[in-house]
């Protein structure tokens, strides 16, 4: 059925403005872009869903809702976490391409895209980038009672750096450079918490 031959003075008026719109983008798609047509379209849906508001006092209640998820690690990280289970060592993997060294260990290099397939083991030891003190609880997402304190991590050996917990340490005995290493859960169970905490390393300061 041609639009031109719908008949508009057959059908009712709400329909009229309904083939208006149809041709408003038939005659884009002729004349105009693919993006004028979204474009059209778009703006029409924003001026009917917004034509509501004008009729109604809008009443809001603010909620939180706790939306708890899993996800597969994957074939990476999943041989991480049985290293650091099995062994007790933390490893990473270097892109062949670049010579990036990543941990967590990748999938794929994040610059090349190449598949990471080369893996070095760490010593352990590293520098704390940046650090926080949390002072609040979220039970939900934080692992233990506050003050919690999360650092960023270089490890010696890595390009990247992680975040995990510090312990052993008051926050104001806490400087960034300072050298750090992990401290590995005596009971281990493939995940990230195998990593018991970093602490300072005798090392001291870097
Ligand atoms: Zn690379």
């Amino acid at each position: 059925m041609g639009i031109e031959t719908a008949g508009a003075a057959a059908v009712p008026r709400r329909s009229q403005r309904r083939f208006k719109q149809v041709r408003e983008v038939i005659d884009a798609l002729r004349h105009g872009t693919r993006r004028n047509t979204r474009r059209l379209a778009a703006k029409r849906e924003v001026k009917q869903l917004s034509d509501w508001k004008d009729q109604v006092e809008v009443m809001v209640h603010h909620g939180k809702i706790s939306v708890p998820y899993s996800w597969t690690v994957g074939s990476t990280l999943s041989k991480w976490y049985v290293l650091m289970r099995d062994k007790g060592e933390i490893w990473a993997n270097r892109c062949p391409s670049c010579g990036k060294v990543y941990v967590p260990p990748k999938i794929k290099c994040n610059d090349c895209y190449k598949d990471m397939n080369d893996w070095v083991k760490l010593p352990g030891t590293g520098i704390l980038e940046s650090y926080t003190v949390v002072h609040y609880s979220e039970p939900v997402i934080q692992p233990q009672e506050p003050p919690i304190i999360y650092g960023l991590v270089k490890m010696d050996g890595a390009d990247t750096a992680m975040v995990h917990l510090m312990g052993e340490v008051e926050p104001e005995q806490l400087m960034v450079g300072m050298r750090v290493e992990a401290v590995m859960s005596e009971e281990r169970e493939a995940n990230i918490f195998d990593i018991r905490y970093f602490r300072p390393s005798a090392g001291g300061e870097a």
